[in-house]
């Protein structure tokens, strides 16, 4: 029986996890459920699942937690506080940990994770663009196992050997090819973009997800993400890596190998997919998700994208380029803009502005441990927070 811990439980991954733990009750078990401040769902969620701890945000709501499992005559134990989801994430009761907080907040526990040795289910892109050499080294280092949850990253993960994961160049991988949908804004009127609402950017055409990486896949700064993402994971240079247009999202991504053939993986705009992947590596275990009906789709299509529409994917290929601490200047900036966008604080199109404003302003540094990662995040926040009129 697996032991997991679930970092973000409350969230769009993480209620997709409970599900498809929920379909193999003899393979899985719940060690510890966290969420920041949706009580009530990860109440609910403590009483279907029963897990032995539950962490929230903070020392109010874990005393709110506390008097709703109280009531149900619920034993989990409740913590909070980023203390609290770094001794979840590192446990020895726990084998694997579904690292699902979004953003830069996710980094200090999906690092406990990593450091403890443990099967470590990436979704947090956040943290592994913020301090990708410090992470792949905690893993390498404790013998961690690193499962990509990412769509894209999942599907590359899939069409390659695992002897040639961490050295694709010298296997005959020729290039990466991630795939993107383009979000709701391909095809509107790029002088129109500065007009769109937090409510249009969030609506998107293929994948229901959390907020934040909705209003990212509007600006494509996803993808951007998902390109120093992939250049930790895989270790392969930024011109190995290639963004493909694919409005349909059945593509999750390819590789292309030197002798000609490409690789992808297909299947349904459904995260259950990926998540069922990395919880089962090597076998394979029902999902829920129904396979992929080509025919009823006819066609798929692929283009190029285009940094005039979207600058915030050149911004991310610049930010690798640059190394050092640049990936996580620019993410701290992406968080700030996003928020003050989806707070209606400032227009879209100043998103991609505000982040090149904080990325010209900060030049990058190299980053030797956590802390000055987390310096670099913290100083970059101010000055994003500083472009935003009050
Ligand atoms: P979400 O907003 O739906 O959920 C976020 C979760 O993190 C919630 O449980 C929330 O309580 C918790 N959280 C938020 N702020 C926190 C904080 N400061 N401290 C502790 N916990 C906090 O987000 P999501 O869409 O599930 O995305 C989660 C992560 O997975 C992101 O990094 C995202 O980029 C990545 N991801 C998501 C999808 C998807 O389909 N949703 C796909 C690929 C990758
Ligand atoms: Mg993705």
């Amino acid at each position: 029986m697996q032991q997991i811990t679930i970092l973000g439980s409350t969230g769009s991954i993480g209620v997709s996890t409970l599900d498809v733990i929920a379909r193999h009750p003899e393979r899985y078990s719940v060690y510890a459920l966290t969420a920041q401040s949706k009580v009530d769902e990860l109440a609910q969620q403590c009483a279907r699942f029963k897990p032995q701890v539950a962490v929230v945000g903070s020392a109010e709501a874990a005393k709110k937690l506390q008097m709703l499992l109280d009531a149900q005559g619920l034993h989990t134990q409740v913590g909070h506080g980023e203390a609290a989801l770094c001794a979840v994430a590192s446990a020895p009761e726990c084998d694997s940990v579904m690292a699902a907080i979004v953003g830069g907040a996710g980094l200090a526990p999906t690092l406990a994770a990593a450091r403890a040795g443990k099967r470590v289910l990436l979704a947090n892109k956040e943290a592994l663009v913020m301090s990708g050499p410090l992470l792949m080294e905690a893993v390498a280092a404790s013998g961690a196992i690193l499962m990509p949850i990412d769509s894209e990253h999942n599907a590359i993960f899939q069409c390659m050997p695992a002897s040639c994961q961490r050295t694709p160049l010298a296997h005959g991988v020729e290039k990466i090819m991630l795939t993107a949908s383009g979000g709701p804004f391909l095809k509107r009127d790029v002088n129109t973009l500065d007009q769109v609402s937090w409510q249009e950017a969030v609506a998107h055409p293929k994948w229901v997800m959390g907020r934040k990486i909705s209003v990212d896949s509007a600006t494509m700064m996803n993808k951007g993400l998902e390109v120093i993402e992939a250049h930790w994971l895989f270790d392969v240079p930024a011109d190995k890596i290639e963004v493909v247009i694919h409005p349909q999202s059945v593509v999750h991504s390819m590789v292309s190998y030197v002798d000609g053939s490409v690789l992808a993986q297909l299947g349904n705009p459904d995260m259950r997919t990926p998540i069922a992947h990395a919880l089962a590596y090597p076998e394979r275990i029902s999902s829920g998700v129904p396979p992929v009906d080509l025919i009823q789709i006819a066609q798929l299509s692929f283009e190029r994208p285009d940094f005039l529409r979207f600058p915030c994917l050149k911004l991310a290929y610049d930010a690798l380029q640059a190394g050092g601490s640049a990936p996580a200047i620019m993410n701290a900036a992406n968080e700030i803009a996003v928020q003050a966008f989806l707070d209606s604080r400032i227009g879209f199109r100043v998103i991609d502005q505000l982040i090149a404003r904080v990325m010209d302003a900060m030049p990058s540094v190299a980053i030797t441990d956590i802390e000055s990662v987390f310096a670099q995040d913290r100083s970059a926040r101010e000055l994003a927070n500083s472009f935003i009129p009050s």
